[in-house]
This record gives C-alpha cells, structure tokens and sequence, in this order.
C-alpha cells in the first residue's frame, strides 16, 4: 500500500495500516448506506467510558451511553461493523441464547426475562424511526419445522405467545400453509411470528454509529485496543494513542483476543450466507410472496430471507473456515437449491463469512474483568436482537444499576482449553456431533 501524506509513516501507523481491514466482500458491504471513515486513535484521550469494539454490543452501549450524556469513545480495530454485525442474516429473531437454563435456575424472573427477550427489538424499532436509519426493517419471520418434534416445539412456542397476549399477528401453518408461504415442500410446518423480522443489519450499525456521534461520542477506526492498564481510572492503549476512562467495555466478541479470560470461554463458529442475483417479480411470487424470514430448528441451522433488492439470502455452515467466494458459494449454492430447485440458473452475486461466539453453556456471557472493567459477547445466533439489550444493560450497569446484568453474570461459562488454537477442529468435530443430533 502506498502512503500518500507528505509526513513521513512511522513505525506505529504502520502497524494500524498493516492489520486494520475493509469490510468483508458481502453485499452488505456493497449496497451499505456509505462507507465511515472516522479517524484513527492519535495521542492521549479522556473519556468517562472506553468501549473497546464498534459492532452492535459496542455501538449499542456507546449510543444508549451517549443519550444519557457519558462522554464515551470507542476504539474499533477495523470499520464499523466489520464483525458478525455487519455480515449475518440480519434476522430480528426474539429469545436468548439458553433462556430456558436461566428459568430452571430462577424461575421467579419469568417475567424479567421474558421482557429482555424483547428489548432489543424495540429499542431497534425506537432507533429506526427516532434517528431515521434506513436499514430496511421489515416485520414478518417463520420459524419452521423438519420433524415432528419441531412442530411441538412450534406448538408450545405459540401457546406461549398466545398467553403473553403479544400485540403482534402469530399462527401454526399447516404443511400445506407452509408450502403457500414459502413455495417449497421441504417443511412439514411453521410458526407465523409478526413481531420478528429482518434488516441490512451493517446499514443498521452504522446509522447507530452516526447517531452515537450526533450525541457526542468519539469513534475511531482502525485503532485496535493492544493494552489495557488497570486502576482507578482504566488506560486503554491502541499503536498511536490511548483512552484514559471511568470504565471501559470489552465488546469484540468473536474477534477479540486481547482479554483471554474473555475469549477463551466461547466456540469461535463460521456461518456463511450466499446473496443471489436480485429475482424477477414471477420468482418472489412462488418462493416468499409475504417477505417472510425464515429459519430452520436444527443446530447446525438454515436461514434465509429477501433482501431490499430482491436477492435471496441464504446462510448456513460450511465444511470450511476460509472465505474464498467460490468455496462458499460452491457448498452453499446445493444446499439453496435443495429448498428452492427452481432457482438452479440463478447467479450468486455474493458470498461471504463470519465468526459467531457461541460459549459451552450456551447463555450470553455478561460480567467484569475488574470493578471498573465491563464485557458483553457470545449471543450464538441470536445477536441481533440480544446485543441491543446488552447495551442497555452494559450503560445500566456503569451507572450504577444492575439487575438485568446479574441476570447472566451469574452463567460464566466455562473456559474451554485450547480453544484459542484448536477452536476450528473442535467446533467441526461438535458440528458432525450436532449434525447427527439433526437428523434424529
Ligand atoms: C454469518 C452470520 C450470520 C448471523 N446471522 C444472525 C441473524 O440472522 N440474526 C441474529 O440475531 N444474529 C445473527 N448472527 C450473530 C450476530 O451477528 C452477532 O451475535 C452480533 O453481531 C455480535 O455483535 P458484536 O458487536 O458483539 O460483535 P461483532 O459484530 O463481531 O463486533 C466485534 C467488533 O470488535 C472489533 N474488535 C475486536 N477486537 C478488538 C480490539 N482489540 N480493539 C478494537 N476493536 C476490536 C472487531 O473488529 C469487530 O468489528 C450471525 C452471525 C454471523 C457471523
């Protein structure tokens, strides 16, 4: 890479220069609303809180942080929304990643927990209108069924939305129904949930960010967090500069290596999504006439939905860790067409990966490396919505309130040996486990 400036590069913005990287070739990336450009950290900075990561769980925090007048920074190694959040599904699913295991152990917070399950689809739908992101939020979501036992599973789900009296459209779909809706007969049955949906979730990230700074906060980019020094006050050092805060909030979570009591407790897994050339109005009509996003109940799971434009998105995993475009697309392409034969001759414009932090216990992991020190990361799939919540609760709990984060901080997961290094072989030889788990 040539350096243009007229001053001479030093050592230290060499190094940014070096590791620092541009989006992920996805179509997000190249239908984003613009590309950000904030600056890099230089020189030494003060902050009432340092938020190390610009994803969701980062932006998230620093926004709701900056509403309550914080005068918070964040330091982003890369772009905003570089990581999962500016590459998955972009799927607003409701739920928690191993509620049911917070309800065994404390069955008394049901309905606590069952307004968290929530929060980060209004505090998104708030975003949306209040600052006026365009990010194509769109409502309407099936969840849907490949065996029997999955339509109980359905079954139970609707009759505990039925209970709640949720004010939103909610129904089983017959296979008949299912087949209507989503013009294959690859599912035995469906939940209509309208209180779910989808959106470009990087356009998304980087409205958030924007908002953030429209209230004050300072982002910078390609500016990795290398060193944290704890006390009193936390100093949070990147190659040319350093945040002296109150507090400072760790959210990188797949892609964060710097706090290994944060990131060794999770499996780093590579999900990969597939973009198709946008679809002629006759296709939409016989493959998702309703604009439904869609995801399947195995573990090693499914998931697709339209985009704006008209592209089929589809996600799932791949016998692979790399993000060569032909690859994906050459494993991800059969498993489309095993829905949808009838878009054999469609091109793939877009294929893509990234890394979803799914820990052993399967439940968010919230809690503090030192008292003024603060993480949020390991949704599995479902960071979305969760990570908006988290970022209530990560500016809840600098303020001083912590009742939603004693909620997880309780479930620290187990630190998993070896996971740093050998984190691929392990969660291949769990997908073959998981994978024979789906079939039964
Ligand atoms: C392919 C894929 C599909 C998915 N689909 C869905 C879906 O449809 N619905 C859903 O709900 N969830 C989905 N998920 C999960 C969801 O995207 C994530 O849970 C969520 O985006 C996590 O957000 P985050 O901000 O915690 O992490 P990330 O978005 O990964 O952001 C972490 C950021 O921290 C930065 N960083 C790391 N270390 C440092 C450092 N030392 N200094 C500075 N910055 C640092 C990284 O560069 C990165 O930008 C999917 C994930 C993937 C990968």
């Amino acid at each position: 890479m040539l350096h243009t400036s007229a001053s001479p590069i030093n050592c230290k913005e060499l190094i940014n220069m070096h590791f620092a990287q541009e989006h992920t070739s996805s179509y997000y990336a190249a239908s984003a609303n613009r590309v950000t450009g904030f600056p890099r950290l230089k020189g030494d900075m003060r902050a009432d809180v340092c938020v190390i990561g610009g994803g969701f769980t980062g932006i998230s925090t620093a926004l709701t942080l900056a509403e309550r007048s914080y005068n918070v920074c964040v330091l982003e190694a890369n772009r905003i929304g570089w990581g999962a959040s500016g590459r998955n599904g972009g799927q607003l699913i409701a739920g928690i990643s191993g509620e049911q295991k917070i309800l065994d152990i404390d069955p008394g917070i049901a309905d606590l927990v069952w307004d968290m399950r929530w929060r980060g689809h209004e505090i998104i739908q708030q975003r949306v209108e209040h600052y006026e992101i365009d990010c194509d939020l769109k409502y309407g979501y099936v969840d849907v069924a490949i065996k029997p036992r999955h339509v109980s599973d359905l079954q139970a789900e609707e009759n505990r939305l039925a209970k709640r009296d949720v004010p939103f459209e909610h129904k089983l779909l017959s296979q008949a129904e299912t087949c209507e809706a989503l013009g294959t007969d690859a599912y035995i049955g469906a939940l209509q949930i309208m209180g779910n949906g989808h959106l470009h979730p990087l356009n998304l990230c980087i409205g958030e960010a924007e908002a953030a700074v429209s209230l004050g906060a300072q982002l910078y980019e390609q500016s990795a967090a290398m060193r944290i020094d704890h006390g009193d006050s936390v100093r949070v050092s990147t190659a040319e500069g350093s945040i002296t805060a109150d507090f400072a909030v760790i959210a990188g979570n797949a892609y964060q290596s710097l706090v290994k009591s944060v990131s060794g407790r999770f499996f780093p897994v590579r999900s990969y999504i597939i973009a198709t050339e946008p679809l002629s109005e006759e296709q939409l009509d016989t493959i998702n006439p309703h604009d439904f996003a869609v995801c399947d109940p195995n573990f090693v799971l499914e998931y697709f939905r339209l985009s704006a434009d008209k592209r089929l998105l589809f996600g799932g995993r791949c016998n692979y860790f790399g993000d060569d475009q032909k690859v994906i697309a050459s494993q991800l392409k059969p498993r489309m067409l095993k829905i949808y034969p009838q878009l054999r001759d469609i091109a793939i414009d877009y294929a893509w990966g990234g890394t979803i932090a799914v820990p052993m216990n399967r439940v968010p992991q919230l809690g503090r490396t030192a008292k003024n020190v603060f993480y949020s990361n390991a949704y599995a799939g479902h960071g979305v919505n969760v990570t908006h919540l988290a970022g209530e609760i990560m500016a809840d709990v600098i303020g001083g309130t912590a009742e939603k984060f004693d909620v997880f901080s309780r479930f620290r997961s187990t630190r998993i040996p070896g996971v740093t290094y050998f984190g691929n072989a392990m969660v291949s030889m769990g997908l073959i486990y998981y994978g024979l788990k789906d079939k039964w």
